[in-house]
C-alpha cells in the first residue's frame, strides 16, 4: 500500500465521501475513477485489475454516490457467497461513516427452512417452483408465519433493510422467529441500497422476472456490477443450454404408468426407443439435427401436434406435483421436466444460435447412458437484454483481456463502453513468471519422455519453494500420466491429488489439507485448470509460493466446440477460433496463475509449463500483470532453480 494523501486528492469530490479508507492502493485510484465518470457519462465500464487491487471496495466507493444522487439501485452480481459476504463487509466498513444499507441475496436452496426443499432440492429453477406451489396452497409454516407474527415480522424487515447485513446473518435471525429467511430478504431488498447476489439473479430471465418484482425498481435504475465478469460468457452460456438425460424419460414412463396416463406411458416408452437407436449409431457424442428427432418423434410415438402434445406434457407434469405436494410428498414430475425440454428443443430447432447434441455419458455408478442437449453458442442471447436495460454495467476482474473481444462477445455496445486495464498495484519483485522452453502437452509430443521431463521440473520447483506448490494440468489425462510418470516419487513433499467426479466436499478436504502443510514445510497439490482448486480457492501467504501451469488446457475438438468455432466465425468473421478455443483455455491458465498472488504482501512465483505460453500469439491473451514480466527459460536442469533460489532468497543447495 502506498499513502497516499495524494493519492486521495485524485479521487472525485463525491467518492471521497464513500471511500472508507485512509489510503489509496495504487492503481485503486484510476480504477474507482474509472468507473466513476462511466457512471456520471451514463456509459458501461469493462475494467480489469488484478488481485489485490481493491476491485470490491473500489466499485461500490463509485457506484454509490451515483446510485444515491439519482435514486438508483446497485445490485453486486458475483459467483460465490464470500465474494457476496465480502461486498457486505466492505459495505460494513463504509457505512461507519456514510448511511447506507445491504444485503447478500442467496437461492431459495440456501436460504429456506422447509425440509421438502432443503432436503430434496439442489436445483434453484424446481426450488423456485415447489415453494410457489407450497405458498399457493399454504403449506409452509415459515411463510405462514408473517402474517400470524406480522408486527414481530414487520420490525425484522425494518432492521434488515436499514444496515449491511450478510444472508447468513439474516438466516439466524429469522430461524429464531421461524420466518423464511428468503422471503424476508426479498421484501427487504425494495429498500437497500446494495444487493450482492449470484449471476442467476440478473441473468436468468425466469428467476430475473420474479426477483425485479420484489426489487421495485426497473433495470433502467440499476446499476450493474459484474465481479470476477470473466466467468460471464459461460454461465450466460449454461442458463440459455438444457439436458435430458436417458434417465429421465425413464422415470417419466414409470410416473406416467404410476399416475395412470397409459398416452403418456407409451410416449415415453418410444421415445426411450428413439434415443438408444440414435445412440447406438454415436461413438461419444454428435450433433444432430433438430428436426430428425421432432420427424422420429411424429412418426414412430405417433405425434401428430408435437407442439401441443409437449404442452400436454407440461400441463400433466404440473398436475402430478400438485396432486404429490397434497399428499406431503416432494413436489417433482420427470414428465413435467421432458415436456418442458421439448418445448425448448422446438423453440430452437431453426435457431443458428443453439446446438443439438446427443452424447454418451458415464453416470456416477459407472454405467454407460445417454443425453439430449440444448447447447447455446451466444453469450449474447442472456447479456444483451440485461446490458441494454440497465442504467449502466460496470465488468470487473483481474482476466479480462483482451477487453475488446469480452465487449464483441457479450455485446457491450462499444459506442458507450469505457475499457481499461489498470496496471498491476504488486511490486513488480513480487511476482516471478516464467515459461519453460523444451516442454509442452500439445497432442503430438505427448510421449512418455515428455511426461518424465515434466515430473522433473515439477520436482525442481517443489524443491526451491519454501512451501506449498500448485501444480495444474491442461485435463484429467495430463494429470494422470505425470502421477503415471512418478510424481509422487520424485517430488519430495506430499501430494494431495484431485481426480475426476470428486465432490466439491472432498475437494474442499483436499485443499484443506494441502494448506495445513504451509507452516510443515510444504506440499503439492495436484489438481486441473478450470477446476475447483484452480478458480474458486484463494491461497494468500503460503498456502501457495508457486503455483505451475502445465499445458495450454484447450478442450477437446469435439463437435460442440467445432459448432462454438463455427458459430463464432459466422457472427465475427476472422475470429472464429480466437473466441470459441484460444481465449477460453488461455482465461482458465490465467485464473490459474493467479492463484498464489491475492494480497499487496503476496509473494509468487508462476511457472508455465508449456513453450506455447512464450509465442506472442498465447502472450497477448494474457493479463498484462503476468505477461509484462515473462521470461522465458531455456531447456535446461537447473534454470528454474536458480530463478527461485533468487527470488526466494535461498542460500543452501538443498
Ligand atoms: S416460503 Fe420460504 S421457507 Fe417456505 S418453501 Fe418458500 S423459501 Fe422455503
Amino acid at each position: 500500500m502506498t499513502s497516499t494523501g495524494a493519492a486521495m486528492l485524485e479521487l472525485h469530490e463525491r467518492v471521497k465521501e464513500y471511500f472508507p479508507y485512509s489510503t489509496v492502493r495504487p492503481s485503486q485510484g484510476e480504477f474507482i475513477n474509472t468507473i466513476y465518470e462511466a457512471l456520471e457519462n451514463r456509459s458501461h465500464a469493462l475494467l480489469e485489475g488484478s488481485n489485490g487491487l481493491g476491485k470490491t471496495v473500489a466499485a461500490l466507493s463509485a457506484c454509490l454516490p451515483v446510485a444515491k444522487e439519482h435514486g438508483l439501485r446497485v445490485l453486486y452480481a458475483a459467483k460465490t457467497h464470500r465474494q457476496h459476504d465480502r461486498v457486505i463487509e466492505e459495505l460494513n466498513v463504509i457505512s461507519k461513516r456514510m448511511d447506507v444499507s445491504g444485503i447478500s441475496l442467496r437461492g431459495r436452496c440456501n436460504m429456506c427452512l422447509n425440509p421438502l426443499i432443503t432436503q430434496h432440492t439442489k436445483d434453484a429453477r424446481a426450488a423456485m417452483e415447489i415453494c410457489e406451489l407450497l405458498k399457493s396452497r399454504e403449506r409452509c409454516s415459515y411463510y405462514m408465519n408473517r402474517e400470524r407474527n406480522s408486527d414481530r415480522y414487520n420490525d425484522i424487515l425494518l432492521h434488515v433493510s436499514s444496515k449491511p447485513y450478510k444472508a447468513s446473518e439474516i438466516i439466524e435471525v429469522c430461524k429464531a422467529e421461524n420466518f423464511c429467511p428468503y422471503e424476508v430478504t426479498k421484501f427487504a431488498v425494495e429498500d437497500t441500497d446494495v444487493v450482492a447476489l449470484s449471476y442467476m439473479y440478473v441473468f436468468h430471465p425466469t428467476v430475473r422476472g420474479a426477483f425485479m418484482r420484489h426489487l421495485g425498481k426497473p433495470l433502467s435504475q440499476v446499476i450493474l456490477v459484474v465481479d470476477e465478469a470473466h466467468n460471464l460468457p459461460n454461465t450466460a452460456v449454461e442458463i440459455a443450454s438444457d439436458t435430458l438425460t436417458l434417465f429421465v424419460i425413464r422415470q417419466a414412463l414409470r410416473e406416467a404408468e404410476t399416475f395412470n396416463r397409459p398416452d403418456i406411458a407409451a410416449f415415453s416408452k418410444r421415445f426411450q426407443a428413439i434415443l438408444k437407436k440414435m445412440l447406438a449409431q454415436t461413438k461419444k457424442e454428435r450433433l444432430i439435427s433438430p428436426h430428425s428427432l421432432i420427424e422420429a418423434l411424429e412418426r414412430e410415438a405417433e405425434i401428430d401436434e408435437p407442439k401441443f402434445f409437449f404442452e400436454e406434457l407440461h400441463e400433466a407434469g404440473t398436475v402430478i406435483r400438485q396432486a404429490l405436494l397434497t399428499r406431503g410428498k416432494h413436489p417433482r414430475s420427470y414428465i413435467h421436466r421432458v415436456g418442458e425440454f421439448l418445448l425448448k428443443w422446438l423453440e430452437t430447432k431453426d435457431d443458428p444460435s443453439y446446438a443439438h447434441v446427443l452424447s454418451i455419458y458415464l453416470t456416477r455408478r459407472g454405467s454407460v447412458s445417454g443425453k439430449l442437449e440444448i447447447i447455446a453458442l451466444d453469450p449474447a442471447k442472456i447479456t444483451v437484454p440485461v446490458f441494454s436495460a440497465v442504467y449502466s454495467t460496470i465488468c470487473i476482474s483481474g482476466t479480462l483481456e483482451p477487453l475488446a473481444s469480452y465487449a464483441r462477445i457479450t455485446r457491450l455496445p462499444p459506442e458507450t463502453t469505457v475499457c481499461r486495464a489498470v496496471p498491476s498495484p504488486f511490486p513488480r519483485e513480487h511476482i516471478l513468471a516464467l515459461v519453460c522452453c523444451g516442454v509442452t502437452t500439445a497432442m503430438q509430443y505427448r510421449t512418455a519422455g515428455m511426461y518424465r521431463k515434466m515430473v522433473k521440473r515439477i520436482a525442481e520447483v517443489a524443491r526451491y519453494t519454501p512451501a506449498n506448490v500448485g501444480v495444474f494440468t491442461a485435463s484429467y489425462k495430463v494429470l494422470q500420466k505425470l502421477l503415471d510418470a512418478g510424481l509422487k516419487n520424485a517430488v519430495k513433499k506430499p501430494v494431495f491429488a484431485e481426480y475426476r467426479g470428486m465432490t466439491s466436499r472432498e475437494n474442499d478436504l483436499l485443499v484443506g489439507k494441502f494448506k495445513s502443510y504451509a507452516e510443515r514445510g510444504g506440499a503439492v497439490l495436484l489438481g486441473v485448470q478450470g477446476g475447483r482448486a484452480s478458480e474458486g480457492a484463494d491461497y494468500p501467504g503460503d498456502q501457495m509460493n508457486s503455483v505451475m501451469v502445465v499445458g495450454v488446457p484447450y478442450a477437446e475438438p469435439t463437435p460442440r466446440i467445432e459448432a462454438q468455432i463455427r458459430y463464432y466465425e459466422r457472427c465475427f468473421p476472422g475470429h472464429g477460433r480466437q473466441f470459441g478455443y484460444v481465449l477460453p483455455a488461455l482465461k482458465k491458465a490465467s485464473q490459474t496463475a493467479g492463484r498464489p498472488i491475492r494480497t499487496l504482501k503476496d509473494r509468487g512465483a508462476i511457472i508455465f509449463l508449456d513453450y506455447r505460453f512464450a509465442t506472442n500469439y498465447c502472450r497477448q491473451f494474457l493479463p498484462l500483470w503476468i505477461s509484462r514480466g515473462l521470461k522465458t527459460l531455456p531447456d535446461e536442469d537447473g534454470a528454474i532453480a536458480q530463478e527461485l533460489m533468487l527470488f526466494y532468497g535461498l542460500t543452501d543447495a538443498r
